[in-house]
């Protein structure tokens, strides 16, 4: 029988991406939503202990290995902000416009050569006997004046990546992907799943 895999996620628009980035593994591809309620609390404090929680939790609850992502993004102007707080960075509920205004508004005033940020995404692959693995991938850019592109979610419209002079909302879903954090850490995640790590 193939076996279940769950993506330990409430947020569609990352399970969409992720179930790209595993197309073609010999594994049914589930959303936690359709296996369970429960909301893992992300109160760590890094991407990797938040990852991890998300992974093991929703794992043990459902009874099937389970893929988690942590991600946001590092702003060098803000000291490392939004990061881990990157979803809910305007407060709650959480609210991507919200989010792109804030950003604005703290970096009115920085100039283009010191707007450089990261985004990082940490993807936890754990099992119901609590067994854990952790990738990490990362993309470098920076963050526009103001918004452009309507595709993607979160801070897409404001940032591009290095070596591009689009934005992550005016890439494909498959150009971004190829580049992304969350493209690079699926991709190890992906090499580990089909036995080659
Ligand atoms: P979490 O990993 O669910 O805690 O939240 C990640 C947050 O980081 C998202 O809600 C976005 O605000 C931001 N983020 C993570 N990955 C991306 C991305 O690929 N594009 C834009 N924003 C992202």
């Amino acid at each position: 029988m193939t076996e279940r895999l769950v993506i330990a996620s409430r947020n569609e628009n990352k399970v969409r991406e992720i179930r790209v980035l595993l197309t073609g593994l010999p594994f049914a591809v589930l959303s936690a939503r359709e296996l369970t309620d429960l909301d893992v609390d992300e109160d760590g404090k890094t991407f990797e202990a938040n990852a991890g929680k998300k992974a093991l939790e929703i794992s043990r609850a459902v009874g099937l290995r389970a893929l988690a992502d942590d991600s946001g993004l590092v702003v060098d102007a803000l000291g490392g902000q939004p990061g881990v707080l990157s979803a809910r960075f305007a407060g709650e509920p959480a609210d991507d416009e919200r989010n792109n205004e804030k950003l604005l508004d703290m970096l009115a005033g920085v100039p283009d050569e010191k707007r450089s940020a990261r985004f990082v995404c940490v993807a936890a692959l754990a099992d119901p006997l609590g067994n854990l693995r952790l990738w990490q991938g990362e993309v470098s850019g920076r963050i526009l004046f103001g918004r452009r592109g309507p595709s993607g979610f979160g801070y897409d419209p404001l940032f591009i990546p290095n070596g591009y002079d689009k934005t992550f909302a005016e890439l494909s879903m498959e150009e971004k992907n190829r580049i992304s954090h969350r493209g690079q850490a699926l991709l190890k995640v992906r090499r580990y799943l089909e036995g080659d790590e």
